[in-house]
């Protein structure tokens, strides 16, 4: 978890130096970007990525040490936690994000990072000129102008995309929920839903499948979500829709066993028992194996079910899958070095303890390597012999860990390895009640919904932030949620 340190971010003012491009017209990425004036004494730390992790590197690295740079496809830094609440109506999308430029930058570029040439420490540039971006993909709708960026240390904190198993119709038609772009489409498509429904041309069948909203994936997120689903159904779509209400269903398919995996048995078990008293369906052992779209809903087929089953929301968050660059730069031969170690099973870059890339082992010699002033953190890493969760909290973490390191000294020399400290795990289950687990402490019910509220409200990032979501949770119980459509 992050500690707070907006007034500082604030204090750091503008850039105190603006960034020069110099392009000409040769190959695509002979246009480059000059780098915008450096004092020699300061390192050039370009940070790749604007998540928990590449957001709070940039926060935590000092601008009269370094020289910081951010390239990321998007403007923003999500807080992920409360984006279910965003989905929903609970909170504005505004209170669940971030400005970068607020961060006081030296160079921020909207843009993806498409290749790194280590060698000559220069990162291949393509520009996100629409500003799109995909969760599922991270795809570029259209393709920007081309540059280069050079770097003295470079930070890669990239993340991960959705993980879609390939399975037929989910890229197309369900919802991913990774960024706030997700949680407005989510909205949007549950108050059109109502709004079908409502039509007095619409037949009951058809209300059945429009008012029929789908999470796959019982971790926490799909938790959360269809917890945040029920509350706005259970506070207000009742009172705006009453007519619809009896046609309303939630169902939460996962393939395993059980759902929430991290939480110890018993908690898990308290989650569902809320789950079914309030009448939402959890279905596990249930394998989905294509969406098709049908008119104005979806129809899913699930293994164990006879018949297809109509909906008109799949919101999909059944795992993670490495993103584009690191899948190509881990398989990519560096000219003279070999190529960078990959964790066989998530397909991860490699760091040793300190967060620096390894290397594989070369022919002859069995021991990996470190890639010179390259570091990678977040859920695109797994540092050597430990995998840690991909969460917020390990993210932030390594960031804070880094970016202080950097700060100290130049040649990067770490008096104590990363050590993550586990400050445990909590999901929100609706109806005010959360679960809380750390060590072998549990705690459930409302008391860990208020922790719940407390922890979301207090790791905030921007003073702005932490006190628009109060007041926000005060419009939402006073006056109900937000559900325009716009
Ligand atoms: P991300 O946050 O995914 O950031 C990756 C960044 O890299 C993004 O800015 C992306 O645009 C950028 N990027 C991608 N490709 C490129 C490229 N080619 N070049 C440059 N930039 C690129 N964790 C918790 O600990 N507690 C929670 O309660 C919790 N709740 C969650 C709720 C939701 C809905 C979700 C989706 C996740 C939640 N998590 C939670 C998990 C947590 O958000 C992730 O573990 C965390 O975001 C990982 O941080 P990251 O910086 O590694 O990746």
């Amino acid at each position: 978890r992050l500690q707070c340190r907006s007034l500082m971010d604030i204090s750091r003012g503008l850039p105190k130096t603006a960034s020069l491009r110099l392009t000409h017209k040769t190959a695509p990425y002979q246009r480059h970007v000059s780098t915008s004036t450096q004092a020699p004494d300061k390192q050039r730390v370009v940070i790749l990525g604007s998540g928990w992790a590449g957001y709070a590197a940039a926060r935590t690295l000092s601008p009269s040490k370094t020289q910081r740079v951010l390239i990321s496809p998007r403007s923003h830094f999500a807080f992920t936690p409360l984006l279910a609440s965003t989905s929903v109506g609970t909170l504005e999308f505004r209170a669940a994000i971030e400005p970068v430029r607020r961060l006081g930058l030296d160079e921020f570029h909207q843009a993806w990072a498409s290749n790194i040439d280590f060698k000559n420490k220069v990162i291949h540039v393509e520009a996100n000129e629409r500003g799109d971006v995909s969760a599922a993909t991270n795809k570029p709708q259209t393709k920007g102008e081309k540059f280069q960026v050079k770097y003295d240390k470079l930070i890669i904190a990239v993340g991960c995309h959705s993980q879609t198993f390939g399975i037929q119709g989910v890229q197309e038609h369900a919802h991913f929920l990774r960024d706030v772009g997700d949680a407005r489409a989510i909205r949007l498509q549950i108050l059109q839903a109502f709004e079908t429904a409502g039509l007095p041309t619409t037949t009951d069948e058809e209300r059945r499948k429009l008012l029929h909203f789908v999470i796959v994936g019982g971790g926490p997120t799909g938790i959360e979500f269809a917890a945040e689903l029920h509350d706005l159904m259970k506070d207000d779509m009742s009172r705006m829709y009453p007519e619809l209400l009896k046609h309303c269903m939630i169902t939460l398919y996962d393939v395993a066993p059980k759902v929430l995996p991290m939480f110890d048995s018993k908690l898990a078990a308290y989650a569902t028992d809320a789950f079914k008293r309030q009448g939402i369906r959890v279905k596990t052992n249930h394998n989905l194996t294509g969406i098709r779209r049908e008119g104005r809903h979806l129809m899913l087929k699930i293994k164990e079910e006879p018949e297809e089953v109509g909906a008109s929301l799949v919101v999909w968050s059944t795992g993670l899958t490495q993103n584009p660059l690191v899948k190509q730069l881990v398989d990519t031969e560096i000219q003279g070095l070999g190529k960078l170690a990959k964790d066989p099973k998530t397909g991860g870059i490699v760091t040793n303890s300190n967060l620096e890339v390894q290397l594989r082992p070369t022919e002859g010699r069995s021991e990996t390597r470190t890639l010179d002033d390259v570091y990678a953190i977040g859920d695109c890493i797994s540092v050597q012999g430990i995998r840690y969760p991909a969460t917020a909290q390990v993210a932030s973490q390594q960031a804070v860990y880094l970016g202080k390191q950097l700060n100290s000294n130049k040649s990067y020399k770490p008096s104590k390895p990363f050590a993550f400290k586990n400050w445990g795990v909590m999901t929100y289950l609706g109806g005010w009640k959360a679960i809380h687990q750390r060590d072998a402490d549990n705690l459930k019910g409302w008391a860990a919904w208020v922790l719940w509220r407390t922890a979301y409200q207090t790791k905030s990032m921007s003073v702005r932030n932490k006190v628009m979501i109060p007041v926000y949770w005060l419009v939402t119980w006073l006056f109900g949620r937000e559900i325009s459509r716009f």
